[in-house]
C-alpha cells in the first residue's frame, strides 16, 4: 500500500539538511509519495526505515531487463500517464520475429541484416533493439537451432515463444546467458514456465485474454517466486489495444495495483491486416503503451517511422536534444570559407548542416551553446546573444580558422546585427535567409559576391 507524503516524513531524518536537493524533508517526502524522487537521494535514512520506504517507493510499473551482458533493454519504471506529466523513461523494445521453421541458415542471414541496420537521427543512432524466435515448429531441436542462429548472429537481447515448456526449456538452453524473457506463462501451463524462468533467472510473460484472468495468474506467479513478469493482454486490433493498455497503465500508475504493474509485450501483426495495419497498430502501441513489441518482419521503411516516433516521444520534453557546441567543419573548409552561426538545438543543426554539406560549399558552422534550444526561442528567451555568439567565436578561436572577418548570422535573428557588430569589432556582420532550405542559394549569390 501506497504511503501518503506525511506518512513518509514521519519515517525522514527531518533535519532539513537539503542534500537530498530539494529544501525540507517535507518537500522531499511529497515527490516520493509523487514517485518523483529516489530515496537513495537523502543518505540519512535509517535501515528500518529504508525497508518501510522501499516497498511504499517502489515505482508503480516494475522495471524488468531482457537480455545479458552489454545488450540490454529496459521496460517499465514509467511514472506517469502523459509524457507532458514528466517524461518517459523506458522507450518500448522494437523486436523482429523470426520462425524457427525457417531454417537455422535463412535466420542467421535475416538477423545479421537486421541486426546491421542503424539509422542517423538528428545524431542518435537508432536500430532494432532484439529478436523474437518463435517455435513454429512445435520441435525442441528446431526451436533451439533458431536460437543458436539467433544469437550468433546478434548478441542483441531475445524473446522466446513457445507454448509448450518442453520446447521453451531447450530454446532457453541455447540462449544460455542471454536471459530472454520467456513468452508466455498461460492458465494451462504457468507452472512448468515458472520453474523454468526460476531456474534460467529470465523474465517470464504471463498471457491471459481478460484482465481479470491476467491479474489473478500474476498473483499465482508472484507466490510461486517469479518476480520479473511482463504482460501480455492479448490485444486484439486498434480499440482492444487502446483500451486494454490503458487500463493496465492507468490501475498501475494511479491505483498503485500491483498485479497490473509490469510492461506489456504485443505483437501486432496477430491481429493486423498486412504489414501497413501492423505498422499502424505498432504506433499506437508506442504512443500506448507498450514496453516490447514484436514486429513481423524487418523492413526499414516501416522500421523507420516507427524508430523516430519512438524517439520523438521518449525524450524528456525539459531537455532538448543537442548537439555539443563548437566549430564544425562542412565540406573540409579553408580560410576562404564562410563562417556560419547557429545554436545547439539539434534539429537546428542538423538542418543547417544538411543544408551546407548537401550545396557542396565548404563552410565552417559556429554552434554556439543556446541550451538546446532553437533560434528563434533562444533569441527570445535570451539564450542566443549577441555576446554569447561573440564568446562562441573566441572559445572555439575561429578568428585563426578564416581570413576574413565575416560571420554569417541567421535570418530569424537579424535583430542581433548591431549589437554583435559592437560585441565583434573589424567583424562585417551578414545576415543570412531565415530557413535553412535558402542556405545553397544564399551562399551561391551572397557569398560568391563576397568572395569574387
Ligand atoms: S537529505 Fe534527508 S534529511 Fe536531508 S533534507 Fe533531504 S530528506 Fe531531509
Amino acid at each position: 500500500m501506497a504511503l501518503s507524503g506525511l506518512q513518509i516524513y514521519k519515517l525522514l531524518p527531518q533535519t532539513n539538511c537539503k542534500e537530498c536537493g530539494y529544501p525540507t524533508c517535507l518537500a522531499f517526502a511529497m515527490k516520493l509519495a509523487a514517485k518523483q524522487a529516489d530515496l537513495a537521494a537523502c543518505p540519512y535514512v535509517t535501515e528500518a526505515a529504508k525497508l518501510q520506504l522501499e516497498a511504499a517507493s517502489a515505482p508503480p510499473i516494475r522495471l524488468v531487463t531482457v537480455g545479458g551482458d552489454g545488450a540490454r533493454l529496459e521496460a517499465g519504471n514509467e511514472t506517469v500517464m502523459f509524457r507532458h506529466e514528466k517524461t518517459f523513461y523506458h522507450r518500448p523494445g522494437l523486436f523482429i520475429h523470426m520462425r524457427d521453421a525457417d531454417g537455422a541458415e535463412a535466420i542467421k542471414a535475416a538477423v545479421a541484416v537486421a541486426d546491421g541496420y542503424i539509422v542517423d537521427y538528428v545524431g542518435i543512432k537508432l536500430g532494432v533493439d532484439g529478436f523474437a524466435v518463435e517455435a513454429a515448429s512445435g520441435d525442441g531441436v528446431t526451436f533451439a537451432a533458431a536460437v543458436a542462429a539467433t544469437r550468433a548472429a546478434s548478441q542483441k537481447p531475445l524473446i522466446l515463444v513457445a507454448p509448450d515448456p518442453a520446447v521453451m526449456a531447450q530454446g532457453v538452453e541455447a540462449a544460455s546467458g542471454a536471459r530472454p524473457l520467456l513468452c508466455a506463462a498461460d492458465e494451462s501451463n504457468w507452472q512448468k514456465m515458472v520453474e523454468i524462468a526460476k531456474a534460467a533467472n529470465a523474465p517470464l510473460a504471463v498471457r491471459a485474454d481478460t484482465l481479470e484472468k491476467l491479474a489473478a495468474l500474476v498473483e499465482e506467479i508472484k507466490k510461486a517466486g517469479v518476480e520479473d513478469l511482463v504482460l501480455d493482454p492479448s490485444v486484439q486490433g486498434y480499440a482492444d489495444s487502446l483500451t486494454s493498455l490503458t487500463q493496465i497503465r492507468r490501475l498501475a500508475i494511479k491505483k498503485n495495483f500491483r498485479a497490473l504493474g509490469y510492461p506489456v509485450v504485443t505483437f501486432p501483426r496477430r491481429t493486423a491486416n498486412g504489414e501497413v495495419d501492423e505498422t499502424v497498430l505498432a504506433a499506437e502501441h508506442i504512443a500506448k503503451y507498450a514496453g516490447f513489441i514484436v514486429l513481423e518482419s524487418f523492413d526499414p521503411a516501416t522500421l523507420y517511422p516507427l524508430l523516430v516516433l519512438r524517439q520523438n516521444l521518449y525524450t524528456d520534453p525539459q531537455k532538448p536534444i543537442q548537439v555539443q557546441p563548437g566549430l564544425y567543419e562542412i565540406n573540409a573548409p579553408d580560410g576562404h570559407a564562410p563562417l556560419m552561426v547557429t545554436t545547439n538545438f539539434s534539429i537546428t543543426y542538423f538542418a543547417v548542416n544538411n543544408e551546407v554539406e548537401g550545396s557542396g560549399w565548404p563552410a565552417w558552422l559556429l554552434v554556439a551553446d543556446a541550451e538546446g534550444m532553437s533560434v528563434l526561442t533562444a533569441w527570445a528567451a535570451g539564450k542566443f546573444d549577441a555576446e554569447r555568439i561573440a564568446k562562441a567565436v573566441r572559445s572555439t578561436d575561429a578568428e585563426s580558422k578564416v581570413n576574413h572577418r565575416r560571420i554569417i548570422l541567421p535570418g530569424q535573428v537579424a535583430v542581433l546585427s548591431g549589437e554583435l557588430e559592437e560585441s565583434l569589432p573589424g567583424w562585417e556582420i551578414m545576415v543570412g535567409p531565415k530557413e535553412a532550405v535558402d542556405i545553397p542559394g544564399y551562399l551561391k549569390v551572397m557569398w560568391g559576391e563576397k568572395v569574387g
